[in-house]
């Protein structure tokens, strides 16, 4: 009780919100290339239903493992150039479950501190010895990785979920392979948005799998639907197939899911476009946020966090924002360091180029009454 009373009075209260997507316009989904209500994944799900019914009804180990999953799982494999894919109920589950199948007692994982809160649990609760480095802070990762000994994992965000920045990828290669350290990337929002078909930011960065071992995504972001998958060597996925705890003991996506994200791959890699016309949004909201002097945070992908600093006030713009009509989440900490509450803005190809001149508009005049 005494826990709840302090959040309220730190501005730190979280409540849910019901969202009716009709009135107002969608600035917080990760839905970035408007893939979750297109026509043909919604109709790939539908008409999957009609064959498998809704629930997948056991574990992959069990007999939950359909037809529709093993294609996803081909198709992500040849997607991400990797030897083989495995998915996962959620993206969360993915990450404690890969750190904690490849590290424990007597072992090392370093992790960047902005990592998303899956990746640190997943560090936290392996038994290893667990070392965060200060964001992106390459010569700190070099220090820690000298002075250990034993197996080593290096876990990062590829774009880091609540600054919308990349992480310095190519550093980490180079100081992972010098130090014989596993390197591991999650790019559940670069995925879809980044590279030339939508292969995330190892794709930008022509990147492979000697590079990065280790490639997580999430499918609830641009891929529109649900779950998650690691990319990797068949050793990797065999290794988590027999000892990932949250591969193991949990039950299956739906199968109609796993057939809705089939369809969304096919739109990603093909319909270019989609990524085109996120670009320009983004960059048009960048420019007209420099020339209002709007704080933006630096950051070139969708997520485009505007720094507000107190959580209350934080709030109190979101709320102001959504009797304007637009849906813009406030992120407070612990999600976020302390005295660095922002609204995080996202982008999507299914917002217009009116909305966001709108968007503008109503965030200068917040903005102009505040300071
Ligand atoms: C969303 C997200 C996850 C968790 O994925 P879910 O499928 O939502 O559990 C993991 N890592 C990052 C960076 C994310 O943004």
């Amino acid at each position: 009780m005494n826990q709840l009373f302090a959040l309220k009075s730190q501005g730190l209260y979280r409540s849910r919100r019901i969202i009716d997507d009709e009135t107002v316009v969608n600035f917080c989904s990760n839905d970035y290339l408007g893939l979750a209500k297109n026509e043909t994944v919604v109709m790939a799900f539908k008409n999957a239903v009609d064959i498998y019914g809704v629930g997948s009804g056991s574990a992959h180990l069990i007999c939950g493992h359909s037809k529709a999953h093993h294609l996803l799982e081909e198709e992500l494999a040849e997607f991400t150039q990797r030897e083989r894919a495995l998915l996962f109920s959620t993206g969360y589950m993915a990450n404690v479950g890969t750190i904690n199948a490849l590290a424990g007692k007597g072992d090392y994982v370093f992790e960047d501190k902005l990592n998303h809160a899956s990746l640190l649990d997943g560090g936290l609760s392996s038994g290893a010895t667990f070392k965060r480095y200060s964001h992106a802070d390459v010569t700190r990762l070099e220090q820690l990785l000298n002075n250990s000994s034993g197996q080593k994992l290096v876990v990062t965000d590829g774009v880091f979920s609540m600054d919308g920045d990349v992480a310095p990828l190519l550093k980490l290669v180079n100081l992972t392979q010098k130090n014989s350290a596993l390197l591991m990337v999650d790019d559940a929002h670069g995925f879809g948005v980044l590279g030339k078909t939508g292969g995330g930011l190892i794709e930008q960065l022509n990147l492979n799998a000697n590079d990065v071992p280790i490639l997580m995504g999430t499918l609830g972001k641009a891929f529109g639907t649900f779950g998650a998958f690691i990319a990797g060597s068949e050793t990797l996925i065999e290794t988590l197939i027999q000892t990932a705890r949250t591969y193991i003991y949990t039950t299956a996506l739906p199968p109609a899911i796993a057939e809705a994200t089939r369809a969304s791959l096919k739109i990603i890699i093909q319909e270019t476009w989609r990524r085109e016309k996120l670009q320009s949004l983004i960059t048009q909201f960048k420019t007209g946020a420099a020339q209002l002097n709007l704080p933006l945070m630096p950051s070139d992908s969708p997520i485009q966090p505007m720094l507000i600093g107190d959580s209350f006030h934080a709030t109190k713009m979101s709320e102001q924002l959504l009797e304007a009509g637009f849906l813009v989440s406030a992120i407070r900490p612990p999600t976020v360091p302390k005295n660095k509450a922002r609204l995080r803005i996202t982008f999507s190809a299914s917002h217009k180029s009116e909305d966001v001149s709108r968007l503008l508009e109503t965030l200068h005049k917040l903005h102009t009454l505040e300071n």
